[in-house]
């Protein structure tokens, strides 16, 4: 049998919405082998996770989504098999969820202004005291009606242009590999097809990406087409970064991402956990 892999997911620890012992027993259910949590700029999830994967039956790789800033793009890379203890990347994380809690701030004074009062305290009782998003800002405007679901909330409220939006200065990308390889992880881009680039900026991203030491490129992930499959698997082909799968779940509320239901990756394409740095993280991981 196959086993499945799903190395993107999210917790309550950011802007999932299961606790990490809940995301772990629900993956299990639905056939997920091997899991990693994968909270936005935390890692806090993963010691319950962890805990819960023992429980199930389940590997568990702890993991983190970095936000990076790059060249005015947006970027989340996925650090795989990072060590939640290691404190070059928690002083880096640590950093942004500053930013985050500046940010968040910022977006409720612009929603202010638009005429949405209170949306930071409600975005912040939404995040119980976790590391805050845009996603808890979403939940909190669709619960006082200003919009039907967290995706219209996106877009009329917290995307590029709109009176939510407040740009991002996220961790550069050398830094961000710096603390991802520095906790002993592996580094991923998290789906790639979700930027708006051309096939040359993308191009110039996995160049600077792979001369900082990435190795490896979603090209299943739960926002990806048949289509994007295809199309980053070509990309993983030609650039020799390795290729991963990963839901980017965040909970039953998004019933178009579901647990154990991606797709397989194409079958000539080498799998980021079939490489000897996996396996060493594997069993550095399963000791300590
Ligand atoms: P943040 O890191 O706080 O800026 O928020 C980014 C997160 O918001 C992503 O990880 C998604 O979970 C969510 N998100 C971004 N764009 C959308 C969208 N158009 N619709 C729904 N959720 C979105
Ligand atoms: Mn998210
Ligand atoms: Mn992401
Ligand atoms: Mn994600």
């Amino acid at each position: 049998m196959t086993i499945q892999y799903d190395l993107h997911s999210h917790s309550v620890a950011s802007d999932g919405t299961l606790s990490a012992a809940d995301l772990v027993g629900r993956a299990r259910v639905a056939g997920v082998d091997v899991l990693a949590l994968t909270d936005h700029d935390t890692t806090d999830g993963v010691a319950e996770a962890r805990a819960a994967a023992l429980r199930v039956g389940l590997i568990l790789v702890p993991g983190v989504e970095v936000s990076v800033s790059w060249n005015g793009l947006t970027v989340h890379v996925v650090g795989l098999h990072v060590d939640p203890a290691n404190e070059t990347l928690e002083r880096g994380l640590c950093g942004l969820r500053a930013f985050r809690e500046w940010r968040a701030e910022e977006i409720g004074r612009r929603l202010e202004k638009a005429g949405v009062p209170g949306a930071h305290s409600g975005a912040k009782a939404y995040a119980q005291g976790r590391i805050i998003g845009r996603t808890h800002f979403a939940h909190y405007l669709v619960e006082c009606g200003r919009a039907p679901s967290v995706r219209d909330v996106f877009r009329r409220y917290l995307v590029h242009n709109k009176p939510g939006y407040v740009p991002g200065q996220w961790a550069s990308l050398e830094d961000a590999l710096e603390w991802i390889h520095t906790a002993g992880g592996q580094a991923v881009i998290a789906h790639p097809a979700r930027y708006r680039v051309t096939a040359t900026k993308l191009g110039r991203l996995i160049g600077e990406f792979r001369e900082c030491g990435g190795v490896g490129i979603e090209v299943v992930s739960g926002s990806h087409s048949p289509a994007d499959v295809q199309r980053i698997g070509a990309v993983a082909r030609s650039t020799g970064l390795l290729a991963s799968r990963g839901s980017d779940y965040h909970g039953p509320e998004n019933p178009w991402v579901e647990l154990g239901r991606l797709s397989g990756l194409p079958a000539d394409l080498p799998a980021v956990w079939d490489s000897d740095p996996w396996r060493a993280a594997q069993t550095r991981w399963r000791a300590a």
